[in-house]
């Protein structure tokens, strides 16, 4: 038997909760009382978890789309106007020769948020779906998502950083474009996300009784 299907003791099951805020244990009948301890409201999982994370997930992958089309940043000169896309900037490193920076900025600006975005999704849907399938791989999956969150921001940083120092010379300006914006929405998006989801969901199909069908079955004999 897989340590997945081996069944523990939880706080859950043995009738207790930890406050979320000092983590005082109590027991699960004060849940929606506040924590005798420091006053902060008791709830054996994060309230409204799965819908938070959901709706913060699909404004997520809405607005990956105009961050990716949308221009990142806009560089004025004496030669023009220019409005470069993530993409744009990772072919006009690579042609130029950075192609240790092209592939930096793509992985970090394009291939990860993607990859945060369908690890929130898997993690979601296994636990609508009550999966006990490799939970303790799902679990590290939730735990890299938190750690590469706060790296996720290196386009924003960067044309920050850039409009800022070609700001002191007058021969250019560089203006963030609308789709920086739209691509801090999307990190943003994706943190809130992964904060809202509480990871113990993920276990509770193992103690929790199946959930009753949606349909009606019909026996053999014709009858519902
Ligand atoms: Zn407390």
């Amino acid at each position: 038997m897989s340590a997945d299907r081996l069944c523990y003791p939880t706080a859950a099951t043995q009738g207790l909760l930890a406050c979320h805020a000092c983590d005082l244990v109590s027991s699960l009948t004060l849940e929606g009382a506040p924590c005798p301890r420091c006053g902060a409201t008791l709830h054996r999982r994060k309230p409204a978890s799965m819908a938070r994370a959901w709706a913060f997930l699909l404004s997520a992958y809405l607005l990956y789309i105009p961050a990716n089309l949308l221009p990142i940043m806009v560089t004025q000169s004496i030669f023009g106007t220019q409005h470069d896309t993530i993409l744009s900037g990772v072919i006009y490193l690579w042609l130029s020769g950075s192609y240790m920076l092209s592939l930096v900025v793509l992985i970090a600006s394009v291939v990860v948020p993607l990859l945060k975005m369908m690890i929130l999704t898997l993690l979601l849907l296994t636990v609508r779906r009550r999966s006990t399938w490799r939970l303790r791989e799902q679990t590290r999956l939730y735990t890299v998502v938190e750690v590469i969150g706060r790296w996720s921001m290196l386009d924003v940083f960067v044309v920050a950083l850039l409009a800022s120092l070609v700001r002191a010379g007058s021969l250019a300006t560089i203006t963030p474009g609308a789709g920086a914006l739209a691509f801090a929405s999307v990190v943003v998006l994706t943190m809130l996300a992964s904060l809202c989801f509480d990871p113990r969901l993920l276990w509770d199909s193992l103690d929790a009784p199946p959930r009753p069908l949606d349909f009606p079955v019909v026996n053999h004999d014709g009858t519902l």
